[in-house]
Order: structure tokens, then sequence, then C-alpha cells
């Protein structure tokens, strides 16, 4: 397509609205100025009703990516020798199995095969299993595996953590903002994204929400401080300082991402955070209508597994993984295979943030796809898929 810039349809970064691109785009303020602790504040404030999260419950907007709310999250609340329970079910589960060893943390995995999700069942008896003179200090688990496009249900898992006294800490990096999740009803102790996903933003913020419960673990930690940027309690002064509307450093905010947080935040909010949800359910199955009349089968080995966030398809017999270059000669920026044991065999399309509340943009995703499967010698039909999609998504405005 050559002149227009290609739809960004990863499973992050993602298409970001036009309000969110124009405060980004502005003038740099200074980052104690009015205008970014103003933004600042009320992102904080917007953070607790997008996350579900009760008063007690404290905020973060860090410069760094998901990775670093991921690090975060770990150096704050494990020491080294203690115990954790990992909930595995992928590419990022399996990232946050070596930072907990690297901290010195003994882990302990429930593993699912690829596409499945382990049993509550098979959680509850390692948590069981657990030496009396050595409990589990923490439980983690990914909400969303984008390397598969899986979602688990962090509420039985939340429900088992506060029933045993552990921490539950839950990658929601391609998740928050879009899969249910009610922080405070389901006793979460941290929930944690990365801006570029279903916050609709440019990538450079790791955020996440800390229960108070998590904080008290912190504070009263025996060994050494975690490393200086990565430590809440640094930052704790300043959130509070920003949420009060005054001005407080630490170290120099991401100040043109803070403005446009404010905007996004906003944007999610527009109606009830459970219609966000509500609104992905409906894009995940308008999507998955699509690859349904194509033939196309997903990675997620039942369909209640499957994430309204992104797309994880398998390809048909015959296609290559270069199918991704195909695609983006059609006009659509996807992904191609991210976890190891099955990288060549699928692809993956994100359909989070902005791009769930325009069906064109959607719609133009399935014809892309259908079109570069064509291209390899695939029978299908493009026509029923569009149909199969847009009869779900009902008539969205025009691209
Ligand atoms: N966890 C999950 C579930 C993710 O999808 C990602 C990014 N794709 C990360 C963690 C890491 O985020 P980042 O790339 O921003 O460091």
């Amino acid at each position: 397509m050559p002149g227009s810039r290609p739809l960004l349809m990863l499973p992050g970064p993602v298409e970001i609205s036009p309000a969110v691109r124009r405060r980004f785009g502005e003038a740099p303020l200074g980052h104690l100025s009015p205008g970014v602790i103003e933004a600042f504040g009320s992102s904080l404030e917007m953070m607790r009703r997008v996350w579900m999260a009760e008063d007690s419950a404290q905020p973060f907007i860090i410069a760094g990516g998901g990775t670093a709310a991921m690090d975060m999250a770990v150096a704050n609340l494990l020491e080294p020798g203690e115990r954790a329970l990992l909930v595995n079910t992928g590419f990022f589960s399996d990232r946050l199995k070596e930072m907990l060893q690297r901290q010195g943390v003994e882990v302990v995995e429930v593993r699912a095969a690829v596409g499945d999700v382990p049993a509550t069942d098979a959680v509850q008896d390692a948590l069981e299993s657990e030496p009396k003179s050595r409990p589990f200090k923490a439980l983690f688990a990914t909400h969303v595996d984008t390397s598969t496009g899986v979602r688990l249900n962090p509420r039985p898992l939340a429900r088992l953590a506060r029933e045993r006294g552990l921490l539950s800490v839950f990658d929601g990096v391609c998740a928050t903002g879009a899969e249910p999740f009610d922080m405070a009803g389901w006793g979460a102790d941290v929930y944690l994204t990365a801006s570029q996903k279903a916050i609709g933003l440019p990538p450079g913020l790791a955020l996440m929400v800390v229960s108070a419960r998590a904080l008290e673990s912190r504070s009263s930690r025996r060994s050494a401080a975690p490393p200086m940027y990565l430590d809440w309690q640094e930052w704790l002064p300043v959130m509070r300082a920003y949420e009060e509307r005054r001005p407080a450093y630490f170290s120099t905010p991401a100040t043109n991402l803070i403005l446009a947080l404010e905007v996004g935040l906003r944007e999610i909010l527009e109606s009830e955070i459970r219609n966000r949800f509500v609104l992905h359910e409906i894009a995940g199955r308008a999507m998955r209508a699509a690859w349904s009349a194509m033939d196309l089968k997903l990675v997620p080995l039942r369909d209640e597994l499957a994430s309204n966030t992104l797309s994880a398809v398998r390809l048909p017999d015959g296609v290559k993984p270069t199918i991704v270059r195909g695609i983006l000669e059609h006009g659509v920026v996807a992904a191609g295979g991210l976890h190891p044991e099955i990288r060549d065999s699928y692809f993956r399309v994100g359909h989070m943030g902005y791009a769930a509340t325009q069906p064109a943009m959607l719609i133009r995703t399935v014809q892309a796809v259908a079109a570069a499967l064509r291209d390899q010698g695939v029978q299908l039909n493009a026509e029923a898929a569009v149909e199969a999609a847009s009869s779900i998504l009902g008539d969205g405005p025009a691209l």
C-alpha cells in the first residue's frame, strides 16, 4: 500500500486514538508544571477505577515497559530464599520465572500444555503440598499470555492466594483495561501492565496498582532494599504528591506519555469500565467468527480460553510463517509466533484498545489476512468471514 501507513494490529504496540496522539504530540512541559501535575494526579485516580481497586490501593506510573513493571513486583515482594508459586501459561510466565530466580527465589511451577491453562485444582494441590516450614510468599500468573492468546481466570487464583495468606500478582500486560479484572472484589495484590496495549498509548509506561497488603510487605522487608529505580518506597512519596497535586521528584517522569495517559484513561472510562470489557468481548468474538468462517483454528485449545485482546491463529497446512509479510503487503501489521514450541505454526493479531472501538479497522484486518492467505493458495470465503465479523460488530464508523 504505497503512500499509506499500514494499520498497526500487533498484540502491542497498537493503534492509538486521535485525541491520545494529539496530546502526546504537544510541546513538552516541565515535569513539575501544573499541566503535568494535573495529568499525573488524575491518571492515578482513574487507574484505581480502571483496575477496580480499593481506595487504599496504590497506583504507580513509572517510565518503563511491562518488563519493568514485572521486575518491580518481583523485586519489592520477594526476598532471596523465599518461595513463589508460578501458574505458567507461556512465554511471559517463563520470563517471570527467570526474574524470580535471579532474585534468589525458589519457584514452584504449575504448567499446562501449550494453549491450555492449569486447572485451579492443580494450583490448589500445589499450595496444599507446601512444606509448613517454608510457605509460599506469593502466587504469580499471566492474565493473558501474549504468546498463545490464552486467558486464565485470575479470580479463583486470587481467592486461593488470599485464603492461604499469599500475595497474588497478575501480569495484565495484554489484558488490563480490556479483560474483566476486579482487583478489590477478587482481593488481588498487584495487577500490572504497560501503556502500549489495551490502555491505548504508545510504549513507554509501566503501570501497576498495588494493594495495601503488598506495600506493607515491602516496608517490612528484612533483606537489602530493591534496586533504587525499582523500589516502591522511592516512588511512593512522588505518587502521593502528584495525587495531592503537589510537585515532587525522584526520577524524571515520561511527561508527554503522562499527558497522553490522562486522555487514554478518560476514553476508557467514558462509560463504566465493565462496558469496556464488553466492547472487547464483542471485538474478540467478531474476530473469532471471522477466523472460523475461514476455517482457521486458534492456539487456545478451547473457546473459553481465547482472549479478547488478541488472536493466536494456527496456519493452515502448507502456509508458511512468512504470511506476516503477506499481511503487511495488504496494509496490516500482524505478528509472527512467539511461543518457542510452536513458533512457526501460527501468527498473531491484536484487537485491543482503540482498534476494538473501530469496526472498520477490525474488518480491514480480516480482509488483509484473507487476502494474504489467498495469495498463498488457500481456498477461503473472505466475504463470509467479513460478514461473520460484521454481523457481530454492527456498522462501525468508516476508517
Ligand atoms: N507480559 C506480557 C503478557 C506481555 O505481552 C508483554 C509484552 N508483549 C510483556 C509482559 C513485556 O512487556 P514489555 O515488552 O513492555 O516489556
